[in-house]
């Protein structure tokens, strides 16, 4: 299989210089709003700010997967002799609590890096947190070339046109028995 260039694009955090201003929560929940910027509601921010003013904490957590089940290992944060939440810092939408989840629908929310803008915008809670708590970085990866379905579909189509099914299902046995 050949290989292909991918675009992998990632957020730094820098905690030392987040200061908990919520402004990451408050374009991403606009931004992704219906219609855009109509309304904002940090519960349907993809960056979920996890607060401790009284330590100088602040954690910004990105939204990341949906997981189908609760997971069956935890992790345990003690950060400057506090201990928290075991799922405190999980980035996941699970069954098992209500956090990155669409407010009125229960949907899972993951952050999708602002897909919308132009290719040329950084995602703007990049933009918005003056403070350069977080930084974006894009790099290039070289990857095994995905075979699409359609393609794999069109390509056995042809093969089949031209030397017949028995033939192509003949020979697939064969190889089947050799692997
Ligand atoms: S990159 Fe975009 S979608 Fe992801 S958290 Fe930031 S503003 Fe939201
Ligand atoms: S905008 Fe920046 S400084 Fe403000 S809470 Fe978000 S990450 Fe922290």
């Amino acid at each position: 299989m050949s290989k292909v260039k991918k675009k992998v694009k990632t957020i730094k955090i820098d905690l030392d210089k987040c200061n908990g201003c919520r402004a990451c929560e408050v374009i991403c929940s606009a931004f992704h709003a219906a219609p855009k910027y109509s309304s904002n509601n940090p519960a349907r921010s993809r960056i979920r700010m996890i607060r401790d003013p009284l330590r100088d904490v602040y954690v910004p957590v990105y939204a990341g997967e949906y997981a189908p089940a609760e997971c069956m290992g935890r992790d345990k944060y003690i950060i400057d002799g506090k201990e928290y939440d075991e799922c405190g810092f999980c980035r996941a939408s699970c069954p098992s609590r209500d956090v990155f989840k669409e407010p009125d629908s229960g949907l899972p929310l993951k952050c999708d890096m602002c897909e919308d803008l132009p290719p040329d915008e950084k995602p703007l809670c990049v933009q918005w947190c003056l403070n350069d708590a977080l930084i974006y970085e894009e790099r290039e990866e070289e990857v095994e070339e995905e075979v699409k379905v359609e393609d794999a579909q069109i390509g056995l189509e042809s093969l089949v046109n031209k030397y017949g099914f028995e033939k192509i299902a003949d020979t697939v046995a064969r190889m089947s028995k050799k692997a």
